[in-house]
């Protein structure tokens, strides 16, 4: 996969090529990541990127012209576009799943107040990586690469993606490893038990109690006859 980050601000991006799933796809040739400086697209010498916002307001917004310069300097026929903006579809794991499939991804980093809507028709779609406000899209960008690395076939077996949060859609069963005993807490006697079938009726069961606690907008869909099972006992405790 080829990825392409515009930014006014590729230092904040320096760290992508230190995480570590990240660093082995570039080192295997997989990944290509390139870091665009949107300032070098600035006409003249002055390198005016933001201007006051039309119609009053507080803060900068960031001009169409350099945005869209390279923008068109870099994207190809098979490059999927995508603008990080609080205004955007919400990210999550399946949106992941979509991006780790494309050939190429060019991801657009705003700053200041934002970026002139006129780049709006030149991108394939708009996404937030959470209802708060970041100061700048370097940061999501970060949090979309690391996201989708992960996806990438080979990187991490398919059976544990299967079983991580979101997937089931459930959030993931607690997890433990050596001592059994630390500090008092032990780890859940079944565990130890070797019993394949009854450690997966635990684990979904413990997922259901995680998830009805912290997510159970999660559960707002038709449930297995085990889930449903398992909720009712959930609910008689
Ligand atoms: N004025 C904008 C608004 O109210 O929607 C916020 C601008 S924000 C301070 C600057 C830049 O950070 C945005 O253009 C965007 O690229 C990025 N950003 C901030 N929050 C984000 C989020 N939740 N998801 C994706 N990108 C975000």
């Amino acid at each position: 996969m080829i990825i392409k980050i515009l930014t006014m601000f590729p230092e904040i991006l320096e760290p992508v090529y230190r995480i570590p799933l990240i660093r082995r796809l570039l080192d295997q040739g997989e990944w290509s990541v390139q870091i665009i400086d949107i300032r070098e697209y600035v006409p003249g010498s002055f390198r005016h990127i933001d201007d006051s916002p039309y119609g009053g307001g507080a803060g900068m917004i960031i001009r169409a012209e350099p945005v869209l310069k390279a923008l068109k300097s870099v994207r190809t026929d098979l490059s999927h576009t995508v603008f990080l903006t609080p205004a955007g579809i919400p990210y999550d794991q399946r949106k992941a799943h979509e991006l780790s499939e494309k050939k190429e991804l060019v991801l657009i980093c705003g700053h200041y107040e934002g970026i002139d809507a006129r780049i709006l028709p030149d991108v394939d779609e708009c996404i937030s990586i959470g209802d708060y406000i970041l100061s700048g899209g370097e940061t999501a960008a970060l949090v979309i690469l690391d996201s989708i690395c992960r996806l990438q076939q080979g990187v991490i077996r398919s059976e544990s993606i299967r079983e991580e949060s979101f997937e089931a859609p459930l959030l993931e069963y607690p997890q433990y490893t050596h001592p059994r005993v630390y500090e008092g807490r032990e780890v859940p006697e079944v565990l130890l038990s070797g019993d394949h079938e009854k450690i997966c009726k635990w684990r979904l069961k413990e997922a259901l109690r995680v998830t009805l606690k912290y997510r159970p907008d999660l559960l707002d869909r038709e449930c297995s006859e085990e889930e449903k099972q398992l909720l009712k006992e959930l609910e008689e405790e």
